[in-house]
């Protein structure tokens, strides 16, 4: 067994050491967009592209102690599901404990309508924040801030994207969060 393989036995603070070491192994060769299914080989988590019904994003479970994370390929960009497998890796990251104990985070459009207030607002906070640490992994702040330092002679949010491999939407949300500004 490799020592960065993780399974539902690893704690969360081995976990977070195991991701954030291969993550910054990678950056430091320049490897961007960041090559995530490579890090999750080197984990041991699963990934399967599968066509799930459309209002799934995708899902990170657990299957006899290994995780497994499945994207939805339905309609949906590469960018999206891009973004989708960071988003489960912060699931991961954050909610491995409940992760683990329920044995499956799912992702599906936001309709909340018909689940409790306190659980809804649980979940919403929850999802925020897979989607923060899906941005600080797919754009680290080192990397991504030097873009903006030359944007205004070279880059244009779009080629900034395409450079990530994340939605512009994604680039100018990130952006907003570490006070870059957008000309
Ligand atoms: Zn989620």
């Amino acid at each position: 067994m490799s020592k960065y393989h993780v399974n539902a036995s690893t704690s969360k603070d081995d976990i977070h050491h195991i991701f954030w070491t291969l993550h910054a192994e990678y950056v430091s060769l320049g490897k961007i967009p960041i090559p995530i299914t490579e890090i999750c080989d080197k984990m041991n988590i699963t990934i399967n592209r599968e066509q799930l019904q459309e209002e799934y994003d995708g899902n990170i479970k657990v299957d006899n102690d290994n995780f497994i994370i499945t994207i939805n390929t339905v309609k949906r960009s590469v960018q999206r599901q891009f973004f989708t497998l960071a988003h489960e890796i912060g699931h991961l990251l954050n909610d491995k404990n409940k992760l683990v104990e329920e044995k499956m985070i799912c992702d599906r459009k936001d309709d909340y309508s018909n689940i409790e207030k306190t659980k809804r607002a649980e979940i919403i906070k929850m999802e925020r924040l897979a989607n923060i640490r899906a941005a600080e992994i797919l754009m680290p702040e080192d990397v991504f801030t030097k873009y903006f330092i030359h944007k205004s002679y070279k880059y244009t949010k779009e080629s900034i994207a395409k450079i990530f491999g994340v939605s512009v939407m994604a680039v100018s949300v990130r952006a907003n969060e570490l006070g870059l500004s957008i000309l």
